[in-house]
């Protein structure tokens, strides 16, 4: 945007920004968080609404909704690139978790974001971190269960960036549906000024919501995990239709995807989408959610089912 710094010319002498990427992708990116504040401190100066999208990186259409609103609702939009160490389990894909950082560069310049902040571990958690955010009941089933400690992570990186950019209004995908309720309700306890905004799930032609590890599927792994989006998709006709019955919808889910080798599943629900609780009957509005492993992938998706009652 206009009259607001965007790190061409003098305003970047002093900052640790890196030169290359400024000339190749025209887009400032910041290393350390004195930076990051001191650019977004200085759009704010000039009248600016502050904008943040949280990711971790490998960018896909999904992020990039998430760049589009943020662009169209804020005068200066940050996105984070952050494979955050303390949202990931042993044993789980954090070595391996695909980057391509001068491919996002580009794209993050594409979708007009005024600065990517792309800090490194050691300038997030050099110190070590002794406190940590520890989210509420919102995080104790689905993935909170299999994945423990995971939103633990997710709240206190989450609470870090809003501390460094003090966005506004931050983006994240109903995806993730229960990491979004994690961080509203995070928000919410914790008092932070900042608007969550959660944005429709980007999808694949064949429904299978994007994600950056899609990337690990073989192309018969790829082809069964549409499964989950097709079985999503028929409960929620099931439920339109007037099932009310939660373990019915479940069933249908775990018979559905259990034709798929390839799809294993982790789990099959049907919660409160504000609470993230199970259900036993529908109600005026039920998500239904699922997680599977498609051979070396770790997939979530989830529908949203509205009734008149
Ligand atoms: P990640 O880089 O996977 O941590 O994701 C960063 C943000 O993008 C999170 O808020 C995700 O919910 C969101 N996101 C990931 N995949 C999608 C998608 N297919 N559609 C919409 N948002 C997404």
């Amino acid at each position: 945007m206009s009259g607001i710094p965007r790190g061409t010319g003098t305003e970047v002498e002093n900052l640790s920004v890196q030169a290359d990427d400024i000339r190749s992708q025209s887009v400032v990116v910041a290393r350390y968080i004195r930076d990051a504040r001191r650019l977004v401190e200085a759009a704010r100066a000039a009248g600016a609404t502050v904008g943040l999208v949280p990711t971790m990186g490998f960018f896909h259409e999904g992020h990039l909704s998430l760049m589009r609103a943020a662009r169209d609702e804020c005068g200066y939009s940050v996105v984070s690139i952050f494979v955050n160490p303390t949202q990931f389990g042993d044993g789980e894909d954090l070595g391996s978790y695909p980057r391509d950082m001068e491919h996002d560069l580009e794209l993050a310049a594409a979708e007009g974001m005024d600065l990517v902040f792309a800090p490194s571990a050691a300038e997030m958690y050099g110190g070590g971190q002794g406190t940590m955010v520890e989210p509420g009941r919102v995080a104790a089933g689905l993935c909170g269960r299999s994945r423990p400690g995971h939103f633990r992570g997710v709240a206190t990186v989450v609470a870090k960036l809003f501390n460094i950019i003090g966005p506004d209004a931050a983006y994240f995908g109903q995806k993730d549906a229960q990491q979004a309720a994690v961080v509203r309700a995070m928000a919410d306890d914790l008092d932070f000024h900042t608007r969550i905004r959660v944005m429709p799930t980007v999808r694949e032609p064949d429904g299978l919501a994007m994600s950056s590890r899609n990337s690990y599927l073989s192309t018969d792994e790829r082809r069964q995990a549409a499964v989950l989006y097709q079985a999503l998709t028929r409960v929620r006709q099931a439920a339109l239709a007037g099932e009310c019955s939660a373990s019915a919808l479940v069933q249908s889910l775990e018979r559905e995807i259990g034709e798929q080798p390839a799809v294993e599943l982790e789990y099959a629900q049907v919660v409160d989408p504000d609470t993230m609780q199970p259900v036993a009957q529908l109600g005026k509005r039920a998500l239904a959610v699922v997680a599977a492993r498609v051979g070396p992938a770790r997939l979530i998706d989830n529908i949203l089912i509205k009734r008149r009652d």
